[in-house]
C-alpha cells in the first residue's frame, strides 16, 4: 500500500461502496484513509446490476471482460400481469455487471491509493465554527481537511451539518425501495425469459431472470417504504404463478434499500462533500446509480485536485457540474415518474395490453433521451394517437409532459456561483416543486 504525500491534506472517506472506492482511486496526492464499516468479505452483492455500456469508458475505467456479461432481454408486463413488451434495444445498451468482482476491481484501485479500515464504523462530524474538521471513531477525533460523505443513503452525518448548508433533508416513504432478491432453484434448467412485472398490486417492480447459467432464477421484489415477510411470500406467489419453474428452495438471498427520491440540491458544506445514494444520485425511475456515482466520484475528484481550500464556495463547483451532468435529468425523470404513477391504473393496463406500448413509448416513459434508438418521436406520436378515444388519459400525458419540463427548468436554475441567500431560495422552489408533485 502507497500512502501518499503530496500536498499533505488529509481525506476521509465514509464508506467503501462504489462511489467512495472511485473516489478513494481517482485522488492523487493527498493522505487518505477510508472507514468501512462492514468487513471486507461484506462487500458487493452476489448479483449482477444492470449498467450502460460506456458507463466506465466514460469515466476512464477499462472493466475486467470477466466482470460482465451481455445484458438479458426484459419483458416488461403490465400490471394486470397480460399483457408485455420486450426491450432488445435497451437491453443491447446495457451490460449485466458482477457486483462481488466489480467491487473486488474497485478495491484494488483504491488500496494503491488510500488506506481502506474495513470493520471500522465512523461515528459523528466534528464541527467546529461552521467548518466540518473530521470525525470520531472509536471515540477519537480522527481530524482531517475534508469527509467526504459516501456511506448510503441513510447518511446520518447530512443531518449534522449545519443548517446553512441545506443539506437536512428528512427521507420520506417514497423517497426509497425496499427490495428483496432471493436466488431460487430452478424445476428445469432451460434457460427461461426475463420478466418484469410492473405495478402490480401493492408492488412498485418485481421481476425474475435467469442467474448463473439458468441453475437459479434471480428473483427481485420492491415496494415503497416497508416490505414484510408476508408481503414477500405474497409477491413470491405472484411471480411462481407465472414462472412455475422456479422452486421453493431458496439457496441465497439479500435484503436493501433502494433510492429513488430526486437528487439532493445541495452537496457541499466547508470541509465536506456527498457523493452516491447518500445524495441521491440514483436514476429515480430505476434505481440505478452506478453511472452516476461514478460520474460524480470523477467531478469531484477534479475540483478537489485544483481547489485551492475546502470551503463550501471552492466545493460549489462540484454541485454545479453534478446538476449539469446528471443531476437535473433526475430531478426531471422523478418528476414524470410521480406523475406517470398517479395515473389511472385502467389507462396503464390498457396502455400495454392494447398492444400500443413499444419501446419507444417505453423510452418516452424514462424520458431515456440518450436512448436515440429506441427514443423515436414519430413513433411516440404514433402510438399516443391511438389514445385519441381516451382524452382524459391525453390531458395526463400532457401534463407529464409540462411538468417535467418545469421541473427541468427548476433544476437548471441552480446558483452558479455560490451565494448562500440564492442557494437556499433555490433549494426551497426546487424540494416544494417535488413535494407537491
Ligand atoms: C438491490 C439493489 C439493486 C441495485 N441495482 C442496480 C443496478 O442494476 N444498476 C445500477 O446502476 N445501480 C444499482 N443499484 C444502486 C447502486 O448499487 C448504487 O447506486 C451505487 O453502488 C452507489 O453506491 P454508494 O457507494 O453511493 O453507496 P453504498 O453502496 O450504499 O455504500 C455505502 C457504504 O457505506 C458504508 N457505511 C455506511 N455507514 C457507515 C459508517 N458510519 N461508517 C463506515 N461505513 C459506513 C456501508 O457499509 C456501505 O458499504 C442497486 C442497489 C441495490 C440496493
Amino acid at each position: 500500500m502507497v500512502r501518499n504525500s503530496g500536498s499533505g491534506k488529509r481525506v476521509v472517506i465514509l464508506g467503501a461502496g462504489l462511489g467512495g472506492l472511485y473516489i478513494a482511486a481517482k485522488l492523487k496526492g493527498f493522505d487518505i484513509t477510508v472507514y468501512e464499516k462492514r468487513r471486507r468479505d461484506e462487500l458487493g452483492y452476489p448479483w449482477y446490476d444492470a449498467v450502460d455500456k460506456d458507463a466506465f469508458k466514460k469515466v476512464g475505467l477499462a472493466l475486467p471482460s470477466d466482470t460482465y456479461t451481455n445484458k438479458q432481454v426484459l419483458r416488461f408486463f403490465s400490471p394486470s400481469g397480460c399483457g408485455y413488451i420486450s426491450q432488445a434495444m435497451r437491453a443491447s445498451r446495457n451490460l449485466d455487471v458482477d457486483r462481488k468482482k466489480l467491487i473486488e476491481f474497485m478495491l484494488q484501485l483504491a488500496q494503491d491509493n488510500s488506506e481502506i479500515r474495513f470493520g471500522v464504523e465512523a461515528e459523528d462530524l466534528i464541527i467546529d465554527n461552521d467548518n466540518v474538521v473530521g470525525v470520531t471513531i472509536n471515540g477519537r477525533a480522527e481530524y482531517c481537511d475534508l469527509v467526504i460523505d459516501s456511506s448510503g443513503m441513510f447518511s446520518k452525518y447530512r443531518k449534522q451539518i449545519p443548517q446553512r448548508f441545506c443539506m437536512n433533508d428528512d427521507i420520506g416513504q417514497y423517497d426509497f425501495l425496499k427490495c428483496y432478491r432471493g436466488f431460487y432453484s430452478k424445476t428445469d434448467v432451460a434457460p427461461a425469459p426475463s420478466n418484469v412485472y410492473l405495478m402490480p398490486e401493492h408492488y412498485s417492480v418485481l421481476w425474475c431472470k435467469d442467474a448463473e447459467n439458468s441453475a437459479l432464477s434471480d428473483v427481485l421484489i420492491s415496494k415503497f417504504a416497508t416490505l414484510d415477510e408476508s408481503q414477500i411470500k405474497e409477491a413470491l406467489d405472484y411471480i411462481s404463478k407465472r414462472n412455475p419453474y422456479i422452486s421453493d428452495n431458496c439457496v441465497r438471498f439479500a435484503e436493501d434499500s433502494i433510492p429513488v427520491r430526486y437528487p439532493l440540491a445541495t452537496i457541499v458544506a466547508n470541509g465536506y462533500a456527498i457523493i452516491g445514494n447518500a445524495a441521491f444520485m440514483t436514476k429515480p425511475t430505476s434505481g440505478s446509480g452506478i453511472e452516476n456515482t461514478l460520474k460524480a466520484a470523477a467531478i469531484l475528484a477534479d475540483i478537489i485536485q485544483k481547489a485551492s481550500d475546502f470551503s463550501a464556495q471552492s466545493l460549489w463547483q462540484y454541485a454545479v457540474r453534478v446538476n449539469n451532468s446528471f443531476g437535473a435529468n433526475c430531478y426531471m425523470s422523478y418528476i414524470a415518474r410521480s406523475r406517470f404513477q398517479n395515473l389511472n391504473k385502467d389507462d396503464l393496463i390498457w396502455l400495454f395490453d392494447s398492444g400500443i406500448l413499444n419501446e419507444s413509448l417505453l423510452a418516452f416513459a424514462r424520458l431515456d433521451i440518450r436512448n436515440q434508438e429506441a427514443f423515436q418521436l414519430k413513433s411516440i406520436f404514433e402510438s399516443l394517437s391511438l389514445a385519441k378515444s381516451r382524452p382524459d388519459f391525453i390531458k395526463q400525458i400532457r401534463i407529464i409532459l409540462r411538468k417535467s419540463a418545469k421541473g427541468k427548468n427548476i433544476a437548471s436554475r441552480m446558483p452558479r456561483i455560490y451565494d448562500e441567500d440564492a442557494i437556499r431560495k433555490w433549494k426551497s422552489e426546487y424540494d416544494a416543486f417535488a413535494r407537491d408533485i
